[in-house]
This record gives structure tokens, C-alpha cells and sequence, in this order.
């Protein structure tokens, strides 16, 4: 289910495309830093419901989506 949620979400904020954070059940916008909780598959696309990521968490989340990017181009 993880993959449909975040092909069809989007961040309400930026607009731009959300990685799944399976450890937390989070919907992650690196652009934002912003996190938003995924409730038994519901998420909650609400700004001021959402949580402001660690720049750790950003940090692997950058790395994690520029590694997802290069293998796409290659494939
Ligand atoms: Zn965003």
C-alpha cells in the first residue's frame, strides 16, 4: 500500500512528491522537513497536524531518495 499512498500524495505545503517512512508510518516531504502520520492507512494531510523532521532524518531521507533517483535513471 505504501507505494500507491505516495503516488497519489502530494505535500499540501510544496506540492511536491512524499517518500514513505515505514518505520514510523509517516508520509516524509524532505522539502519541508515536515512528516505526517499515517493512521491504518489513512494519512493526515494536515500542515498543523504534521511533525517537523530531525535534519537527521532529513539527511538519510535525501540520501535515501538521490539512491532511488540514479537507479531509476540507469533502469
Ligand atoms: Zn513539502
Amino acid at each position: 500500500m505504501d507505494s500507491n499512498l505516495t503516488k497519489n500524495l502530494v505535500c499540501p505545503v510544496c506540492k511536491g512528491s512524499l517518500s514513505w517512512g515505514a518505520e514510523a508510518s509517516e508520509l516524509l516531504c524532505p522539502s519541508c522537513g515536515l512528516a505526517f502520520s499515517v493512521t491504518k492507512g489513512i494519512p493526515d494531510m494536515i500542515v498543523h497536524d504534521a511533525r517537523k523532521m530531525t535534519e537527521e532524518e532529513l539527511e538519510s531521507l535525501r540520501l535515501k531518495q538521490k539512491a532511488a533517483e540514479s537507479s531509476a535513471a540507469r533502469g
